[in-house]
């Protein structure tokens, strides 16, 4: 650690303590050279990510909206509550744990799906309707329907299905240019 008080390389470390909460490392440091002390605190770096709305906007994480969003699409569902607030706690750890500076709102979309899929079928949809916009209504209510009927195998694979396939980048080497012409086809 740099003096900043004469630049010099060398300080040592004379007192380090644990802050009361035990989330930080407070150290009195003396710089070798000039004898000045300082103090540094360290600790663990877990800042939530800044989301990118799909406007390219930032916004910082907002847990309440997640929540209402969790709330509307389990309404009246055989969920508990308690399940509402893991969800939120997972996603939390999900974007602490990415390490990243920003992260697309898409993705925890995406995050979403995944623990509604595992939840509620219903959930699931209704999330699914709002998030990748069913054509029209009743191609949700039609959807819906089948889910309840449904067994639950049945219910996971149709599930499955309800998610478009990601686009996927062409194929290099597939270049219409290289493409042989029919073979046979010569005169
Ligand atoms: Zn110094």
């Amino acid at each position: 650690m740099r003096c900043p008080f004469c630049s010099a390389d060398e300080t040592r470390v004379v007192d380090s303590r644990l802050s009361d909460e035990g989330d930080s490392v407070r150290r009195r440091r003396e710089c070798e050279v000039c004898g000045e002390r300082f103090t540094t605190f360290e600790r663990a770096e877990l800042r939530l990510p800044q989301i990118i709305k799909s406007d390219g906007r930032r916004e910082p994480f907002n847990e309440k909206k997640l929540q209402n969003g969790l709330s509307r699409a389990l309404e009246k569902r055989p969920v508990d509550t308690d399940a509402i607030e893991k969800i939120i706690g997972r996603i939390r750890h999900k974007l602490m744990a990415s390490g990243e500076g920003e992260v697309p709102s898409r993705q925890i979309g995406e995050w979403i799906m995944e623990e509604l899929k595992d939840l509620d079928a219903v959930a699931y949809v209704r999330f699914a309707s709002v998030y990748r916009s069913f054509q029209d209504l009743n191609a949700f209510r039609e959807e819906v329907q089948r889910l309840q009927n449904e067994p639950s195998a049945e219910t996971r694979r149709k599930q499955l299905s309800l998610i478009p396939e990601p686009e996927t980048p062409s194929k290099p080497g597939a270049m219409p240019g290289r493409k042989p012409h029919a073979a046979g086809k010569k005169p």
